[in-house]
């Protein structure tokens, strides 16, 4: 009798506490999930402008509003973009992981997460991961008229590994 009377409380506790348990892995799952990326990777993008895996979440377009395009760019790493140009100039926000900005003919810019880069207008430069990480960051780009970027060429392996050496 004394028995019986221990046991249902024991078994009624054991359940709440495995209940407990599998919602704290979730949680814990849920708040990994969402400190991995604030937005969603998006479509890949087409090989003529790109080297590698670059992919683009497209925020916000040219509107009444705004002259300038949002978006946020994913490169894997070793991906990066050809050597190009913007007509009004460009604002990066690195969101996620490691990456390089190079404009021509100067060393280039390291960038990490919380970094904010300021492009000028007609300055060829290209942006990407790194060799060894992954870059996020999100890309305000600015309007003259309907043209907001200028493509060039790619940049070549050895223009970026050198930029990796460093
Ligand atoms: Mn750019």
């Amino acid at each position: 009798m004394k028995i019986k009377s221990l046991l249902l409380p024991s078994f009624v506790a054991v359940i709440v506490l495995t209940t407990a348990c599998n919602n704290n892995k979730k949680q814990h799952e849920m708040a990994t999930q969402n400190t991995a990326a604030i937005f969603p990777e998006g479509n890949k993008l087409p090989g003529d402008h790109f080297t590698g895996n670059a992919f683009l979440h497209p925020m916000l377009a040219k509107d009444n509003n705004n002259e300038f395009s949002l978006g946020c760019v994913t490169f894997q790493p070793g991906a990066r973009t050809h050597w190009h140009t913007h007509p009004k100039g460009q604002v990066l926000i690195v969101t996620e992981g490691e990456g390089f900005n190079q404009e021509k003919g100067k060393s280039a810019q390291t960038l990490k997460k919380g970094d904010v880069v300021n492009i000028p207008a007609d300055t060829q430069h290209w942006h990407g991961a790194s060799t060894s990480s992954k870059l996020v960051h999100v890309a305000i780009t600015n309007y003259r008229g309907d043209e907001n970027v200028v493509w060039l060429q790619p940049v070549s392996d050895e223009e970026y590994n050198q930029v990796n050496k460093k």
